[in-house]
């Protein structure tokens, strides 16, 4: 932090007045600076002062954050963003029933129009709760960089391999698109960087897995999978490779190229049914875990141990999943319950405590999405990705702790503004690029094909 006062230009952004969470300050963690004043330049965090700011220039946008916090912007870090067409048509089924019988029928039914309709409806919800970054698993990857690209968020896509891939019918083929995509998109946008996403271990076999991640090597892509989220999972995995999924990816060489040289960069969704053996596996390989705990509860799958994976040195992020199963994208309502969750299972209030839940959907989340040095926290020189959450409300005071006020008293409704990459996308709960009207009026006619009620496009 500087002590001269500084002087926007022409592309910047003055938020002043604010309450900020840095998160982490020279690597290490920060708590709340009262009273500073960020400038925004050209999409990177330019300076942060505390003495009083002389302007000279009328132009820019200036912020007032009285009586707001100011925060990294939040990462999602486990999404199937299409699904927001789902949302509301299969509840309270267990997973495998609501995945073969239900999400998977609707889904046979999509086509790009819908994916993007989807997606776009996703990132709309995503701007509204404070999300400026999110890892996603889906088919219809072009349709979902078309809608990533145009909402102004920053991304690290995954397209799915897997049968069920509605776009390319069979896993083969699925491969190949998603090659394709990645070889076409990589790099055509500085917000947008690529992954691959093999389902899970139940649906992808070990050839292929074994394909995917070499594709990996040769691209540099981290690889997101789904791996222990149910006890149905777990089963079928004692029956068929007579171990966990974990310990399975460890015996076929999954976390390690060809020549056991390199880790590969691997981000596990769910982990819910993991042992010590599995968690060392997971720390020796630098796996990031994809915590989503809303989702596990809801389709009574369990309570992942986070809080022995942190202590054991993994990161863990946290996501929301899908909203055909959530039923939202909203974040700070998953940390709320991911952080009550860890006290029970532990009988202990001490565990994980705020300054450490934050953590999951900021630095940690950066840490899985490769962006670590960049985004995750407020500090100069990095990312201009930057959150104000409105805290005047009466749920929000008195201020005896800000951050406490913000993860056991607010909600994503009282985020205010979202800044992503220099570059307001809502202010005032007030989209700046996109027509949230037109987003909803289109993810509900393409919703409707989803339920059969008009032609396959
Ligand atoms: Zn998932």
């Amino acid at each position: 932090m500087s002590n001269h006062a500084f002087m926007p230009d022409s592309y910047s952004i003055l938020i002043k007045n604010a309450n900020y969470l840095p998160v982490r300050k020279n690597g290490k963690r920060a708590c709340v600076v009262k009273d500073a004043s960020i400038l925004i330049e050209n999409g990177v965090i330019r300076e942060i002062s505390k003495s009083p700011f002389r302007q000279k220039s009328t132009k820019g946008e200036k912020i007032d954050a009285k009586d707001s916090l100011v925060l990294p912007g939040l990462v999602n870090a486990h999404t199937h963003l299409p699904e927001t067409l789902e949302r509301g048509v299969c509840d309270d089924a267990t997973l495998d029933d609501w995945l073969w019988n239900h999400i998977w029928v609707m889904e046979s039914r999509m086509g790009k129009k819908e994916a993007y309709a989807g997606a776009m409806l996703g990132c709309v919800e995503m701007i509204k709760c404070g999300t400026t970054s999110f890892i996603d698993q889906f088919y219809y990857a072009e349709e979902l960089f078309d809608a990533v690209n145009k909402s102004g968020l920053r991304a690290l896509l995954c397209p799915s391999v897997f049968d069920n891939c509605v776009e390319s019918k069979t896993i083969e083929r699925a491969f190949e698109r998603a090659k394709e995509v990645i070889s076409e998109k990589q790099g055509k946008s500085r917000r947008i960087n690529w992954g691959i996403g093999p389902h899970a271990p139940y649906t992808v076999e070990k050839d292929m897995l074994l394909r995917i991640a070499e594709f990996a090597d040769e691209r540099n892509l981290p690889v997101h999978i789904h791996l222990q989220e149910s006890l149905w999972e777990m089963e079928k995995a004692k029956k068929e490779f007579g171990m966990s999924p974990i310990k399975y990816l460890e015996k076929i060489g999954f976390f390690s190229d060809k020549n056991h040289q390199n880790k590969r960069k691997i981000l596990g969704a769910h982990c819910v049914f993991v042992d010590n053996e599995d968690m060392e596996i997971m720390r020796k390989n630098e796996l990031s875990v994809l915590h989503n705990p809303r989702c596990n509860l809801k389709l009574a799958n369990g309570i992942a141990p986070v809080s022995d994976m942190l202590e054991k040195g993994i990161n863990v992020a946290i996501g929301t999943d899908g909203c055909a199963s959530n039923n939202n994208l909203f974040i700070l309502e998953d940390l709320l319950i991911a952080t009550i969750l860890q006290k029970y299972l532990k009988s202990d209030p001490r565990v994980m405590p705020i300054e450490e839940a934050i953590e999951l959907a900021t630095i940690n989340g950066a840490r899985a999405i490769g962006l670590e040095n960049e985004i995750g926290c407020i500090e100069e020189g990095k990312k201009a990705d930057v959150i104000i959450v409105d805290m005047k409300g009466a749920h929000a005071n008195p201020k005896h702790n800000i951050l406490s006020n913000l993860i056991y008293a607010s909600s994503s409704h009282d985020v205010n503004t979202t800044i992503v990459d220099g570059k307001i996308l809502m202010h005032e709960r007030k989209l700046r690029e996109l027509d949230e009207q037109k987003v909803i009026d289109m993810a509900r006619k393409a919703s409707e094909v989803l339920l059969g009620k008009k032609d396959v496009r």
